[in-house]
């Protein structure tokens, strides 16, 4: 199996081979197709799966599909449960884009901080990479809107829930549109997690590696 095999265009296997990815990952197979077909996603899956490439790379190709965004408006909204996580997505973000011929602005927002700065450089923003506190900061002083989210990704989402930000996201999701595609990961799986995600995904492909 290659990358090329699971529907990315050639700029985006272009990114990979200078990433030195040879082969993708197993979650790569199943999620890149899936996600590309507008699928909800709901993966297993601990990090150094490769699970972060695996709905990156596909995100960056929807998103080359669409016009370069001028606004506070967010197409994409990534949640994630540390600055550290949040950093790290968008540096792979950053690094498989510059080999597109769209531009596509990635900016990570958490907390420990100054706010100020964030909130100037969100305009124009394709992939919102954050931490819930820090997200529901910058929405009550209006620095963005998420009423035109179409992609969702819950990345590591039992350590989420674990530290407590469950009715920050739930804040969160009352904000976004009800029709977008969703994408979860969570290393574990449990019934919490389970209840909050009938009611979020719809018909989601379930993948565990
Ligand atoms: P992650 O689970 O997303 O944190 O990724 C774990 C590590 O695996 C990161 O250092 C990635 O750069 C690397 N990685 C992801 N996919 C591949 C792949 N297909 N081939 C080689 N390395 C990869």
């Amino acid at each position: 199996m290659k990358f090329s095999d699971l529907g990315l265009n050639q700029q985006l296997v272009t990114a990979t081979e200078k990433a030195n990815y040879q082969t993708p990952y197993p979650i790569q197979i199943e999620a890149i197709p899936a996600i590309l077909g507008t699928q909800d996603i709901l993966g297993i899956a601990p990090t150094g799966s490769g699970k972060t490439a695996s709905y990156i790379l596909p995100i960056l190709q929807i998103l080359q599909g669409k016009k370069e965004n001028s606004s506070r408006n967010i197409p994409v909204l990534i949640l994630v449960p540390t600055r550290e996580l949040a950093s790290q997505v968008a540096q792979v973000a950053d690094n498989f884009s510059r080999f597109l011929n769209r531009r596509v602005k990635t900016v990570a927002v958490f907390g420990g901080v100054s706010i100020n700065p964030q909130m100037r450089k969100l305009n124009g923003t394709d992939i919102l990479i954050a931490t819930p506190g820090r997200l529901l900061d910058l929405l009550s002083k209006n620095s963005l809107q998420l009423s035109q989210v179409e992609i969702l990704v819950l990345d590591e989402m039992d350590k989420v829930l674990n530290m407590g930000f469950r009715e920050e996201v739930n804040q969160i999701l009352s904000e976004i549109p009800k029709k977008r595609q969703n994408i979860l990961f969570s290393a574990t799986m449990d019934e919490t997690l389970e209840k909050m995600i009938s009611s979020l995904l719809k018909d989601p492909k379930k993948i565990t590696v």
